[in-house]
């Protein structure tokens, strides 16, 4: 799966569902990427064992980029499932109201989907919920139906991402933990687990260890007040404090914009913020 190359354009720091997507995406450009993973094979992190709902994104938080993420995810692996044999399996979602204050609840959940642009999205009675969940307890007063939401499988997408990706020319390279990182030249010098790699652009999509991957290049938001900022990709001092949708908020491109960063711990206003992937 992997030929051995030190030197790249673009390297992604990662190799769970998100740094497969974008590898994905990029070998599609033809930017030949080098997708660098810590374990020893993909998907070593959440996006193993997670529960496999693809989401409609009815409760995110409006207007915020985790809800855009997942409707934009959403839409692209309908369009592309076909084409790569990913499965579907189109569950559609109840959220149960299992007493009166959780009834009550119900018909904001409906108006909070609306606003989201999940129009399909309804509340049904105590009646309609027994007619199709016969084996629900008996207190379930009720529920909101979604009808969009399906299950996938986590492990064939990601999977299949990176295939396509390797075809289109990218690369993978496994048990390969990035430790860190400094500015040379024009590129960044990565040290590695398995050796130095050189690239033009990283772009950082290690989950729940993105707060860690970015202390290399800059103060995380995401980091203990007394957390050492450099080797800290070797091990978590504490347990993490960013959720795995607050460190993909966080997957950032360096570029040589970083040397500046990387004086002053933070992002001059002067600079754009990280762009998001
Ligand atoms: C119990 C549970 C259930 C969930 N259910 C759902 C669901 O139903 N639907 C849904 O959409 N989402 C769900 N999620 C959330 C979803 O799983 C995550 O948002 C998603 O997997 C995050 O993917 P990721 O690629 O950002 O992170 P990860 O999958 O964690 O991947 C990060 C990768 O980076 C690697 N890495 C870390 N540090 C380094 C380093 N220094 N060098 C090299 N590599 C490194 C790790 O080994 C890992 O493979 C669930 C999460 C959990 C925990």
């Amino acid at each position: 799966m992997t030929t051995t190359t030190d030197q790249s354009e673009i390297v992604i720091i990662g190799g769970g569902v998100v740094g497969c997507a974008i590898f994905r995406r990029l070998a599609m450009l033809g930017l030949r990427p080098l997708l660098l993973e810590a374990g020893g094979d993909i998907l070593s992190g959440a996006s193993k064992g997670n529960s496999a709902l693809l989401h409609t994104g009815f409760d995110a938080p409006q207007g915020s980029l985790e809800l855009a993420c997942m409707q934009t995810g959403y839409r692209e692996y309908l369009d592309i499932k076909d084409r790569l044999n990913l499965p579907l399996v189109e569950s559609t979602a109840l959220v149960v109201a299992w007493d009166d204050e959780q009834l009550a609840k119900l018909p904001g959940i409906v108006a909070k989907a609306h606003d989201n642009n999940v129009p399909d999205v309804r509340q049904i009675d105590r009646a309609d919920l027994r007619q199709r969940e016969p084996h629900l307890a008996d207190h379930a007063k009720g529920a909101v139906l979604v009808p969009g939401e399906h299950i996938i499988d986590p492990w064939s997408a990601p999977l299949a991402y990176v295939k396509q990706g390797i075809a289109h020319g990218g690369e993978v390279r496994r048990r390969c933990r990035v430790i860190d990182g400094r500015q040379q030249g024009g590129s960044w010098r990565l040290e590695t687990s398995s050796g130095p790699v050189i690239a033009r652009c990283v772009i950082n999509a290690a989950g729940n260890y993105g707060d860690l991957v970015e202390a290399i290049c800059r103060k995380s938001p995401f980091m203990p007040p007394n957390c050492s900022r450099r080797s800290s990709c070797r091990s978590r001092p504490s347990a993490p404090k960013a959720s795995s949708c607050a460190a993909r908020l966080s997957a950032i491109c360096w570029s040589g914009r970083q040397r500046k960063i990387r004086k002053t711990g933070h992002w001059p206003r002067s600079i754009k913020q990280p762009c998001s992937i």
